[in-house]
C-alpha cells in the first residue's frame, strides 16, 4: 500500500482525525471493534432516509426496495465467504448470537448425555459459554485443546480428543488475544474423519484473511459486522444447507413461519427459518457496503500492510526493557498482547489513554486462557489497514514514557 493510498483510506474514516484529551487519536483497539468508513455510515443514512419500510411483507414500493436491498446484501455476504448458496447465509445479531444459535439448535437436534464438544483454551467467552450451557442442559462434556508456549494449538492432543462421543468442534480461526491463526482446514479435515462437524469463529479472521468456506469445508462459519468496518448489532452465520435444514429454529416469531394455527406451526425455508422477527435490514445493507469497501482495497493488500505493522511493532516493542509478548505463533494476525515487567496492564492502558492511544487491557473475554497463562491480563494492540508505522512510532514513545512513570 502506497503512502498516498493510505492517506486516502484514512480520509474515509472521519473518526481518525479526532482529538482525545487534545492529542491525536491513535486507535489500536480494532480487535474489539473497527472504525467505520464514510460509505458505511452514508449507507445507513440513505437506508433510513430513503429506503425504510419493513421487508418481505409489503406489497408497496418501499417495502419491495428494502427487501431487494436486504436480499442483495445476503448475496454479497455469500460471495464474500464464497458460500455455495445464498440461503446458507443467516443474519444474526453477531458472532455471539450465531454461536448461541448453533449450540442451541444443533444441540437440540443431535446431542445427548455423554456426548462431547471440543473447543480450545484460547476461545473467546462467546465460544465457550454457549457450549457450557449446552453441556449443562444435556449432561455433556466440554473438552479443551491446549496450546504450546508460542500460543499454537496442540494438534496431537486435539487428535486424541476426537472420539465416538464428539458431536461438534468449535474453534476460533484467529485468537483475539494471541493473534494465532489456527490451522482450521486441518482441524476440519481431522474432525471430518470422525464425521464431526466444525464451527469456525471468524470474528477475528474475516477482517484480515480471505475466507473460502467451501474450500475450508467448514460446517458453520460465523462473524460480526462491527469487526469488519460494518455496523454494530448484525453478524452472520454461514451453515451448510443440509445441516441448517436438519436443525430446528432457534427463535419463534414472525418471518420464520410458513403457516401458524393454534394446533401446529410449520416453518419457513432457509434462510428465513432462522430469522424470526424484523431483521436489521438497514444493518445488512451497511454490512454489504463494508464488505465491498474491504474488497475494493483487497484482502491481500490488507494482509501485507497489516503484517508489516505487526513485524514493525513487534521489533520496536522489544526496545522496552521487561517486554514480554504473549503469543508468538508462526502464523500470526496483527494482534500483539504484552506485559512489561510486573506493571499491571490496566495502569499502562489508563496512562496510554491520557496520551490519546486506545489499547485494550484485561482478559479480553478469554479468562480461561489468561488463567492458564497465570498472568493478570495483557495490554493488547490490534491493528487495522488504516493504521500506520508513524502511529506505531508515536505509540512506542508514549509507552516508554508510561513505563518510565510506572516503574
Ligand atoms: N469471538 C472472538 C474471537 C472475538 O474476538 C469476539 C469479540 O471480541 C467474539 C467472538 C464476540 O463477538 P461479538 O461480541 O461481536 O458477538
Amino acid at each position: 500500500m502506497t503512502n498516498e493510498q493510505l492517506r486516502q483510506i484514512r480520509a474515509d474514516f472521519p473518526i481518525l482525525t479526532e482529538k482525545i484529551y487534545t492529542k491525536d487519536l491513535i486507535y489500536f483497539d480494532n480487535g474489539a471493534t473497527t472504525q467505520k468508513p464514510r460509505c458505511v455510515v452514508e449507507r445507513i443514512e440513505e437506508g433510513y432516509y430513503h429506503l425504510n419500510a419493513n421487508i418481505h411483507r409489503g406489497v408497496h414500493y418501499l417495502s419491495q426496495k428494502a427487501t431487494e436491498a436486504h436480499e442483495a446484501a445476503r448475496s454479497t455476504v455469500a460471495e464474500f465467504l464464497h458460500a455455495g448458496k445464498r440461503e446458507e447465509i443467516i443474519f444474526t445479531r453477531g458472532t455471539t448470537e450465531a454461536i448461541n444459535l448453533v449450540a442451541t439448535s444443533f444441540g437440540e437436534a443431535f446431542c445427548k448425555a455423554g456426548d462431547e464438544v471440543i473447543v480450545s483454551v484460547m476461545e473467546h467467552h462467546s465460544n465457550i459459554v454457549p457450549w457450557q450451557m449446552l453441556c449443562e442442559r444435556k449432561g455433556m462434556r466440554l473438552r479443551v485443546i491446549p496450546i504450546n508456549e508460542r500460543g499454537e494449538l496442540d494438534l496431537e492432543i486435539y487428535k486424541s480428543l476426537l472420539n465416538e462421543h464428539t458431536k461438534i468442534v468449535s474453534i476460533a480461526h484467529v485468537s483475539n488475544v494471541l493473534g494465532t491463526i489456527n490451522p482450521v482446514a486441518e482441524i476440519i479435515r481431522l474432525a471430518h474423519e470422525h464425521n464431526v462437524p466444525v464451527l469456525v469463529d471468524g470474528a477475528q479472521s474475516v477482517p484480515h484473511i480471505p475466507v473460502n468456506v467451501v474450500e475450508l469445508d467448514a460446517d458453520f462459519y460465523v462473524f460480526s459486522a462491527h469487526k469488519i468496518y460494518g455496523p454494530t448489532g448484525i453478524g452472520v452465520l454461514y451453515g451448510k444447507e443440509n445441516l441448517l435444514n436438519a436443525i430446528p429454529p432457534y427463535q419463534g416469531g414472525g418471518e420464520m413461519i410458513q403457516t401458524v394455527t393454534f394446533e401446529k406451526t410449520t416453518y419457513n425455508e432457509l434462510p428465513f427459518k432462522f430469522e424470526a422477527g424484523t431483521p436489521d435490514y438497514i444493518g445488512s445493507t451497511a454490512l454489504a457496503e463494508a464488505l465491498r469497501y474491504v474488497q475494493c482495497i483487497g484482502l491481500d493488500t490488507i494482509a501485507i500492510h497489516e503484517h508489516g505493522l505487526l513485524t514493525y511493532a513487534t521489533e520496536r516493542l522489544f526496545e522496552i526493557e521487561g517486554m514480554h509478548i504473549i503469543g508468538t505463533a508462526k502464523e500470526k494476525s496483527a494482534v500483539i498482547s504484552f506485559l512489561v515487567g510486573t506493571i499491571h496492564p490496566y495502569d499502562i492502558g489508563m496512562l496510554l489513554d491520557k496520551l490519546g492511544i486506545a489499547v485494550r487491557t484485561g482478559h479480553h473475554c478469554a479468562q480461561p486462557l489468561i488463567d492458564s497463562l497465570e498472568i493478570p491480563g495483557t495490554v493488547r494492540v490490534s491493528f487495522a489497514f488504516y493504521n500506520t508505522k508513524g502511529e506505531i512510532d508515536n505509540f512506542i514513545v508514549a509507552l516508554k514514557r508510561v513505563v518510565g512513570m510506572l516503574q
